[in-house]
């Protein structure tokens, strides 16, 4: 189709131009309409003329959000209808004809402000109409540009984008697994994936060295403001032949660079960032993660930091859901693949409490935006792990690919995955998770615009083998 954008009309002066988009607002000002005609870069004031007849009688029927084509001439406003506020607001389209591709009823809300003031439901079960807001349009646009900027900083450094399973086994993240049951092998179940941990530890054993990808993860955990329901995006990364610091370094050196290319108006409070042990992060401000900004009110301050130096194990509560090791005295405090400090390896078999990990939390503005550790490589180190946190040779034996992969020449190897959802939603000082988010769930897990989740057919669990009991 032979299409001008809205916002390239500027380069059109006085030539015949075809505009196609939905109609954001019309103003009748009785001899003349005015259609404000928005397409994906922008809007561009269109104009038709009483005189017009036919054409402006079919004008005449256009409501907000139509879909339509214009053509017509591309001219310099009168000096007083010129609006400074717009990119194209010196000029307008006189319109010589109009094709309506499709009408629309009338959004349930409205679709031009920002759109926080309108009840979360309503906006969920719409949300391909609360997509077309301006700031959603924004968010989501920076979430492809800022997804394309690491895949570049990344593949220029040699690493590889690998896709891994979504129909899995358990990967202890220490949340709950959601399970698929299998049609082909019933009374089974495929978990999806927590994280890709395992996958990327492997794809390390397999001689890749550098990977990464932008995995969905799987938690089937009640939502907090900072986390959406059910799934979410990370920016997973794995390093073979590196130490700690290569892989705070690098993440270091990539989110810098990120903001001072992306958002130049955005200030990184320290550089290099600060680097706090967990010991002193909690001593000094209460909490592992800390907000380090000067002026919390200042929506373009952004303070990252390292938080090291964590134990590798924390008490295990009862509330710690960690795949029915239930019993055991500990829980890892990362999981149960970071290895521990190197210094305090002999402590695992005298004193665990005391044994620090080599784990490492990215925060930014009192957020953990991320976290990481050096594995483990060695399988009698692993084995002791999974000891004292409680596994039982059965449970054990759920990870027996992972020993058995570590006996055939395992790297040295580490990574980190910050949240992708997470870090975007406080870079860009969003209220919450969902507005950075193109589909997401209710807090309680429902996606309001596809009534997921639903029931299944009567035919489709015979297939599974699966019987529902009833709650009374
Ligand atoms: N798999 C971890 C997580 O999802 C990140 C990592 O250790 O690289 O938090």
């Amino acid at each position: 189709m032979n299409r001008t954008y809205t916002t390239d009309i500027p380069k059109h002066e006085n030539q015949q131009v075809t505009l196609m988009g939905w109609v954001d607002a019309r103003r009748d000002h009785g001899k003349l309409l005015f259609i404000d005609l928005r397409d994906r870069t922008g809007l561009a004031q269109v104009v038709f003329f009483a005189g017009q007849k036919e054409l402006y009688q079919q004008a005449d029927t256009l409501r907000p959000e139509w879909v339509i084509k214009i053509t017509g001439t591309v001219q310099k406003r009168p000096e007083a209808m010129k609006n400074p506020n717009l990119a194209t607001g010196e000029w307008e389209l006189g319109a010589s004809s109009l094709t309506i591709f499709n009408k629309s009823e009338t959004p349930p809300f409205d679709l031009t402000g920002d759109g926080y003031d309108i009840g979360e439901e309503t906006r969920m079960k719409y949300r391909y109409l609360d997509l077309r807001r301006g700031r959603l349009q924004k968010n989501m646009r920076l979430r492809h540009k800022i997804a394309m900027f690491i895949r570049e900083y990344l593949t220029v450094r040699d690493f590889v984008e690998i896709t891994t399973p979504i129909l899995s086994k358990t990967t202890p993240e220490g949340a709950r697994d959601f399970l698929v049951p299998s049609r082909l092998h019933k009374g089974s179940v495929y978990a999806l994936p927590q994280s890709p941990q395992q996958y990327k530890q492997l794809l390390m054993i397999a001689g890749f060295e550098r990977y990464f990808q932008f995995p969905h993860c799987f938690r089937d955990e009640d939502s907090r403001a900072d986390r959406a329901f059910g799934e979410f995006t990370q920016l997973d990364i794995e390093m073979s032949f590196v130490e700690q610091e290569d892989i705070l370094g690098l993440t270091e050196a990539l989110f810098t660079e990120l903001v001072e290319t992306l958002f130049p108006h955005k200030r990184i409070k320290e550089k290099p960032w600060p680097r706090l042990s967990h010991k002193e992060a909690t001593q000094t401000y209460g909490t592992d993660k800390p907000d380090l900004r000067d002026n919390k009110n200042n929506p373009d301050e952004l303070a990252f930091a390292w938080i090291v130096d964590f134990p590798l194990f924390t008490e295990q509560s009862e509330k710690d859901f960690f795949h029915g090791s239930g019993n055991a005295k500990f829980a890892p405090s990362h999981h149960m693949f970071t290895a521990p400090h190197p210094d305090d390896t002999a402590l695992l078999d005298t004193n665990p409490q005391k044994v620090r990990g080599l784990q490492h939390d990215m925060v930014l503005n009192g957020f953990e935006v991320g976290g990481g550790s050096i594995r483990i490589h060695d399988p009698v180190v692993q084995e002791k792990v999974f000891s004292l946190i409680g596994f039982s040779e059965e449970q054990k034996k759920q990870f027996h690919h992972m020993l058995t992969a570590f006996t055939y020449g395992v790297p040295p190897h580490g990574g980190i995955a910050p949240g992708f959802d997470r870090f975007l939603y406080v870079l860009l000082g969003e209220p919450n998770l969902r507005e950075v988010m193109a589909f997401p769930k209710t807090g309680d897990g429902r996606d309001l615009m596809m009534e997921a989740p639903s029931s299944a057919t009567e035919e489709q669990l015979n297939e599974l083998g699966i019987q529902i009991k009833k709650h009374v």
